[in-house]
């Protein structure tokens, strides 16, 4: 079991570190396609540059880590009690060694159990087969586009598309809608897992089983290829983009899957995965625990860094007539107005992360810093301590922002605080206290986790440890951090422009394709 658990903890770190080719392939297809100078090309160049870091540094692609899930199949008479405690321990070691962050919360009180581990954490499902060899496959699947996973009941009534029958041009509406409702919230541009059948947690399952498919696979069933390829095809043309900014490409892979349902249900579940898509597989020997072969290795591999060489782009902007301001904090209210929604800005100085743990406790208490004129980053980093007891940054990405629509607005204003930062965009109570108060949202690139924990230059402090690494306040010292202006104090929200086109252009699919 022991070299069982060393293969356990080699395929973790891979899985978090490293792209697998197909995933790569579809991402460097979506930025050949991208226009030089667009917001999008500019996130792909980013998310490039990340890839091609966290392949350089072995470090985790994206800071979540997400819900860390083994789906296992296994000879007869393999123990699988001794197998799950050797997944655990690779885990926890994982996470001790900067690889995965602390990620597992204790639902009720939301204490964080340090270690990844927890009631029902890792996911672990076990099958049995009539092969000599145990296949292990993992995902790491993060939150934020794990709550953009969406389940139809049919018959229903879609926004955009009118009525979803319980045919295949109603699975067809559904499975649009869904890349539609994600918007860029999911870091899109996704792959989509989607399950036709089964029961409301069956469909689920199935639905993610589709991600484990390969991203240039061709479903064997005729009716499910043809419209995954109309999904392909169809669903580029909504026009949301990488991270919602607009653009070409809003969907890097579709897979459907199909099961038996009972009469009196249909159900279609829409699994949605971000471009950080981390899914691996391996074979192991069941007698001596070692990796007999890496799964998903087919094909042309793509370099980032030659990629990037080649097109003379830089793992950072390249955003052509874009307006681009420096800020750095404490900045005035003059400054914040001038911003427009579209200008690019890069940040020197202080930012302070803040989650939803501590937004909710800023709402009744006080802040442990002035926030007078400073920048709020939403993002729970992946820390590590050294020996000498100072904090490193292994990986800080922005996390999903309307979790903190409830509070956000009045924060703001309670604390001076002039700019938030994180991915998705926020809603519009917050838009209207942009507004009134002279404050901004920036749309940092989500899942470049490796670019902007290189942006940060120094961890100065820390405040409300207690609430765990992901939830509690850091003080950081940054240098060039780029974002785009998403949101201004105009009342213009790109978030909005975005889902208000892309709404109308997903009327054009409401007639029926698929008899
Ligand atoms: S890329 Fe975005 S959605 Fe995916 S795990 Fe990272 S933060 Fe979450």
């Amino acid at each position: 079991m022991e070299k069982f658990q060393e293969s356990m903890y080699k395929l973790i770190v891979e899985t978090s570190t490293k792209l697998p080719k197909d995933v790569r392939r579809a991402i460097a297809r979506a930025k050949a396609k991208e226009n030089a100078g667009t917001r999008a090309a500019m996130a792909l160049t980013t998310i490039a540059g990340n890839i091609k870091m966290a392949d350089e540094n072995v470090s985790p692609i994206c800071q979540d880590t997400g819900l860390p899930t083994f789906k296992i199949k296994v000879p007869v008479g393999v123990n699988q009690i001794k197998m799950k405690e050797a997944i655990r321990n690779a885990i926890a070691q994982a996470t001790k060694d900067g690889k995965l962050r602390p990620n597992s919360v204790d639902s009720l009180t939301g204490e964080n159990s340090g270690d990844n581990l927890g009631d029902g954490v890792p996911v672990i499902k076990f099958e049995q087969w009539e092969n000599d060899y145990i296949d292990v496959r993992l995902i790491l699947k993060g939150g934020g586009c794990e709550n953009k996973n969406i389940q139809y009941s049919l018959p229903c009534e879609l926004e955009g598309l009118g009525r979803a029958g319980r045919d295949l041009d109603g699975i067809r509406k559904c499975i649009l809608h869904a890349v539609y409702q994600a918007q860029g919230q999911g870091c899109s541009a996704g792959f989509i897992g989607v399950g036709i059948g089964g029961d409301r947690s069956s469909g689920y399952d199935l639905a993610k089983e589709q991600l484990f498919r390969s991203v240039d696979d061709v479903n064997p069933n005729e009716e499910l290829r043809q419209l995954e390829e109309y999904i392909m095809e169809n669903a580029n043309k909504l026009g949301i983009g990488t991270m919602g900014f607009g653009g070409e490409t809003t969907l890097l892979g579709c897979k459907i899957g199909v099961m038996h349902r009972i009469p009196a249900s249909f159900f279609v579940s829409v699994a949605y995965n971000c471009w950080a898509f981390r899914r691996l597989g391996v074979k192991v020997d069941p007698t001596t625990g070692d990796i007999i072969e890496w799964l998903y290795q087919e094909g042309e591999d793509v370099d980032f860094a030659k990629e990037l060489e080649k097109t003379e782009e830089k793992a950072s902007v390249n955003i052509g007539e874009t307006r681009e301001f420096v800020l750095e904090a404490p900045i005035t209210e003059e400054q914040i107005r001038q911003l427009k929604v579209g200008d690019v800005v890069r940040i020197n100085g202080m930012i302070y992360t803040g989650r939803d743990a501590i937004h909710k406790h800023l709402m009744d208490h006080d802040s442990p810093v002035d926030l007078n004129g400073q920048i709020i980053y939403h993002c729970g980093p992946v820390m590590l301590k050294d020996e000498d007891g100072k904090w490193h940054v292994k990986a800080a990405g922005p996390t999903t922002s309307i979790r903190e629509e409830p509070y956000q607005g009045e924060i703001m204003k309670k604390f001076g605080i002039r700019a938030v930062i994180g991915k998705g965009g926020m809603g519009a109570k917050t838009l209207a206290a942009l507004k009134e108060h002279g404050g901004v949202y920036l749309n940092a690139i989500g899942g470049a986790a490796q670019y902007y924990a290189d942006c940060i230059k120094s961890v100065e402090g820390v405040d409300f440890l207690e609430f765990g690494i992901p939830e509690a306040m850091w003080h950081l010292r940054v240098e060039n951090f780029t974002a785009v202006v998403t949101m201004d104090s105009h009342g213009n929200s790109l978030h909005e422009d975005v889902e208000k086109s892309s709404l109308e252009k997903l009327a054009q699919f409401k007639e029926p394709v698929f008899k």
